[in-house]
């Protein structure tokens, strides 16, 4: 399997040569050549299978430089009960995504959000940690991660890559501007290879340090900088696996439709959920939901794309939700033209000039609804009511990001689907606590192992919003790792 760029103009690559580059020499995004099919026997075959195996079966259609026995062992390795470990439920312990039905065959709540960080994006991290072992120690080579965070991201990677051989992680954040049990998590890892900062200014500040040093091409090089954002193609490719299998937990037999609804943002999640019903997982529709930030709705709906400004991006109570615009995006605009990396490049020249693009006369954006998108957006009052209801109807505790997945599913299905739909609960409630309060009048429990977690030391740097000092900080650890604990200044933001 070779990967291609959506803008048409970088060599093909194989699973591992793209694994740890970010995006395509030429701007654009890795996507393989094209999309392996499921049989029908296959799927059937699948239907037993533990996710580690299902896993394993996945990731060996898109992945042909890792011999077969090493790849099971990374799967075997990264999807185990002990990993996941979360479940509420203690007759899921066993399940690494149980799922539950609140209305037995028709509306039901996939849980991806029982690894150690408590959302969903620990599904492709932990398996992201393992690769990238992996592939370093066959090249005898190391990387240092640089990133920016504003919460759920940064979290997942640092306790995916956390006491790894030849991996740094230097994570980024803005001080004071994440909550008590997102700074704890984060900053309470002892690890000698994370390196939390947090920096003196606001998430966009972090994120374009994180942009200047990777524009910087001979840092980057000199210092192996990479980078574990959204846009990276095997965290993509795992979260295939768990369409699969909520589809086989939902379903009796293969004839069977059922419908997804995934509350979105960097649109990283629902583009697996399409590559899934590309291989031929029979998906009647997947239902993207949005919050204020309807940048996607507003596609969806109109046939255009009009990223906003920082200015126009709201700051609510899904925050992880809060996107301007989608980096995956590009990905599934690339399908929907028919494959046309000639038009995608037009496209996001436009984008990047600042510009919206419009594809509502386009003949490909009828052909949306050949590709089963619906789209609908949730508002902080809709999140509320939806998380009051979850509790009042079904007995369950969602998180804020996940009600807004409910609404828009309940809305849709009102509209007629027949099948099952199946929300994607891509955190735990435990981690908004102040929003579950106002939903609640109480906030939500956490897994005992987490109580007190605020209160465990913490380790960060506190920085300017300055390029420079970040670059040098990562020389120094770079060229001397046994001297870092001298640029090492604990402190406790509690
Ligand atoms: C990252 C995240 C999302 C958005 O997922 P995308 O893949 O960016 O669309 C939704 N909910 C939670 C809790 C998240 O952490």
């Amino acid at each position: 399997m070779r990967y291609i760029s959506t803008r048409g103009r970088a060599p093909a690559l194989s699973f591992c040569d793209i694994l740890l580059a970010g995006l395509a020499p030429d701007g654009g995004l890795y996507l393989p050549e094209s999309y392996p099919k499921v049989s029908p026997e296959e799927l059937a075959r699948w239907r037993g299978l533990s996710y580690a195996e299902l896993a394993f079966a996945i990731l060996s259609k898109y992945i042909d430089d890792i011999p077969p026995a090493d790849l099971k062992a990374l799967a075997d390795k990264t999807y185990t009960a002990d990993v996941y470990r979360f479940a509420r439920r203690s007759e899921q312990r066993k399940e690494i995504t149980p799922l539950i039905w609140l209305v037995p065959e028709k509306l039901g709540l996939l849980e991806l959000s029982n690894g150690p960080t408590l959302a969903f994006k620990d599904m492709a991290m932990q398996l992201l940690g393992n690769l990238f072992e992996y592939a370093l120690e066959k090249r005898d080579d190391s990387l240092n991660i640089l990133g920016a965070t504003s919460g759920d991201t940064g979290s997942a990677a640092e306790y995916a890559m956390r006491g790894k051989q030849r991996i740094t992680v230097f994570m980024l954040s803005p001080e004071g501007k994440m909550s008590g049990f997102q700074r704890a998590q984060m900053y309470s890892l002892q690890d000698a290879n994370i390196f939390n900062i947090a920096i003196n200014g606001m998430f966009d500040d972090a994120q374009d340090m994180v942009k200047a040093v990777s524009n910087d091409a001979a840092f980057k090089a000199k210092h192996k900088i990479g980078a574990v954002n959204s846009i990276n193609w095997a965290r993509v490719l795992a979260q295939i696996v768990y369409y699969f299998k909520g589809y086989f937990a939902a379903t009796r037999h293969d004839g069977q439709k059922v419908s997804f609804s995934v509350p979105s943002g960097n649109f990283g999640n629902i583009c697996a959920g399409h590559i899934a019903r590309r291989m031929g997982l029979p998906i009647s529709r997947l239902i993207l939901a949005t919050n204020e930030n309807d940048v996607l709705d507003e596609f969806f709906k109109t046939g255009c794309y009009r990223p906003r400004s920082a200015a126009e991006t709201f700051v609510t109570s899904s925050p992880s939700m809060d996107i301007s615009k989608a980096s995956n995006f590009e990905r599934f605009i690339f399908d929907l033209t028919g494959r046309d990396a000639e038009a995608v490049r037009g496209l996001w020249k436009q984008i990047e000039a600042g510009e919206a693009f419009d594809l509502s006369d386009s003949p490909c954006f009828s052909g949306v609804s050949d590709f089963a998108f619906v789209s609908g957006k949730s508002l902080h009052s809709d999140r509320i009511a939806a998380i009051k209801m979850a509790h009042e109807c079904y007995g369950i505790i969602i998180d804020p990001h996940t009600a807004d997945g409910l609404k828009v599913a309940l809305e849709v299905a009102g509209e007629g689907i027949d099948e099952p739909v199946i929300v994607l609960e891509t955190a735990q409630a435990a981690k908004f606590s102040a929003t579950l309060e106002e939903a609640l009048g109480r906030a939500p429990s956490r897994p005992a192992e987490l109580v007190g977690l605020e209160a465990l030391p913490q380790k960060v740097t506190l920085m300017a919003a300055d390029t420079e000092a970040i670059k040098a900080f990562i020389a120094a650890v770079d060229n001397q790792p046994a001297m870092t604990s001298i640029h090492m200044l604990p402190t406790d933001f509690a």
